[in-house]
């Protein structure tokens, strides 16, 4: 299948054409949350990135299989190759089993990941349900010669891997760069090189989270559970790795090495990496106190925040940056996103009622192309946005009158934003709003009823229908111009 579409794969440096392994069937890997804490903005980007990405492959005719996985064990604080597993470290300090702050943390991301509209992933594994497969993955580095056993842990041989590979093509850092890196952080190590990594750890007595292996009781490395599922279930070499910039290196780096120690070949042919986001210019931290979660922009009870948003404004502007560029969020910019997107929404209503001439003066379909054009160029959403505010233009032009539309032109952007706005970016109307609208007009058409039951004198039945919804603290006043109902509480 010949794609037109465009990505620019780190791996590279560069756009490359996008062509599958396979015909019609693709796999991409995305390195999904370490369930320790509330949601936040670091987790919204690569969420709504790939779920584009996700989408708009779909759109094109391929069938893809979406992996994203729940860090569930081995992520050590720090990133570290030492030190306490960060959910096994919250349980302790909240007096929880590790598995019960997993789920707490991996229920609360489902729900603020389905509030941005995301589609859930194809497969969802994770780490703690893949020890067998992290140590059958230990056992054959192994026994390849790139890893070494000490003192019940497995560290891989970045030096003796890098004879074999060159070590740190993805984030473009050499070996000696990562040794002035790594050594000044070292202390008291049984590590052969201070660039190693852990690839199985011992448990200590006091670590909670342990499995037994053939090294004794310990924990796969961090970044091992990524190699081990994502060669589960798309195989040694497949279509699209993605994530955030921050896990380039080492966690990315560290993949590429497992799998070619493992399985001699690279994991993935094209790598995406979404840029950061920053708070008012500022990285976000806990220290720095803006480290806002997603729960708290839906309710606006965050001291940065002037007020709520919507979790589509949210979603509309982080869409509105291309995800290679850093995204500042502000509220001023937030409360401009959320203004362009119900002028995107309202005209897609003006649209409903627009009546169509005989004469055409606008070229939808030439804009129809622009906007794959914009997708097709690594997935360019602020591009694709901007024509879609063309399309909103020549709506309202048509409006007043100023632009002349036949039937199959209003057919066309119907369909255009059909695609674009509500299928590929995944937009949609405020959830609030709609359910609010469903409700007025269902009671139109109670009251509508119940109006024909007083005109034919059925008194029965009117006072029935007023009686039930007082039960539902609906209440129907009777005035000289018809009935009106307003909720009690
Ligand atoms: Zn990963």
């Amino acid at each position: 299948m010949s794609l037109d579409l465009h990505i620019y794969n780190t791996l590279s440096r560069q756009k490359e054409v996008f062509t599958p392994l396979l015909t019609s069937h693709v796999g991409m890997y995305v390195c999904g949350p370490t369930v320790y804490g509330e949601p936040h903005l670091g987790h919204a980007r690569p969420s709504i990135t790939f779920d584009i990405v996700f989408r708009y492959l779909q759109h094109l005719g391929l069938k893809v299989r979406y992996v994203r996985n729940i860090t569930d064990a081995g992520h050590l604080v720090d990133d570290a190759d030492e030190g306490e597993d960060k959910i096994a470290k919250k349980a302790r300090l909240e007096q929880l089993e590790p598995m019960e702050v997993v789920q707490f943390y991996t229920i609360k991301y489902h729900k603020a990941v389905e509030a941005l509209n995301c589609l859930p992933p194809s497969i969802e594994p994770r780490a703690t349900g893949h020890i067998i497969e992290q140590i059958e993955m230990v056992k054959t580095i192994l026994n390849n010669g790139y890893a070494y056993e000490v003192n019940g842990s497995v560290y891989l041989d970045v030096n003796k891997y890098n004879e074999d590979f060159p070590y740190g093509k993805l984030s473009g850092r050499n070996l000696e760069d990562t040794l002035e890196n790594t050594r000044a952080l070292e202390g008291q190590s049984e590590k052969k090189s201070p660039v190693d990594f852990a690839i199985w750890k011992k448990a200590s007595p006091e670590h909670i989270m342990r499995w037994p292996s053939p090294w004794g009781d310990g924990f796969p490395g961090w970044h091992l559970e990524c190699s081990a599922m994502s060669s589960k279930y798309l195989g040694d070499t497949f279509d699209i790795h993605g994530g955030g910039m921050d896990l380039v290196f080492p966690h990315h780096e560290a993949e590429i090495a497992q799998s070619n120690a493992c399985n001699k070949c690279d994991p993935a042919k094209y790598w995406m990496h979404n840029n950061m986001i920053t708070i008012n210019g500022q990285k976000m931290g806990k220290s720095l106190g803006n480290f806002i979660n997603l729960e708290e922009f839906f309710s606006g009870s965050h001291d940065l925040l002037e007020r709520a948003y919507n979790p589509m404004t949210v979603r509309f502007f982080i869409l509105q940056a291309h995800y290679r560029s850093p995204l500042d969020f502000s509220n001023d910019a937030l409360q401009a996103a959320e203004k362009g997107m119900s002028k995107l929404l309202n005209a897609t209503t003006t649209l409903q009622s627009l009546k169509a001439g005989a004469e055409s003066t606008v070229d939808i379909k030439a804009l129809e192309e622009k906007c794959y054009k914009a997708m097709n160029d690594d997935f360019n959403t602020p591009i694709l946005i901007a024509h879609l505010f063309e399309a909103v233009r020549i709506v309202n032009s048509a409006k007043a009158g100023d632009e002349q539309l036949k039937n199959e032109d209003i057919q066309k952007l119907n369909q255009l934003f059909d695609t674009f706005l509500f299928n590929i970016l995944g937009l949609q109307e405020d959830q609030d709003n709609k359910g609010n609208d469903l409700t007025k007009e269902v009671m139109n058409i109670i009251l509508q009823l119940r109006g024909n039951a007083k005109a034919n004198k059925d008194w029965t039945i009117a006072d029935l229908i007023r009686d039930e919804l007082k039960k539902l603290n609906i209440e129907v006043r009777d005035g000289s111009d018809g009935s009106s109902w307003e909720v009690k509480n």
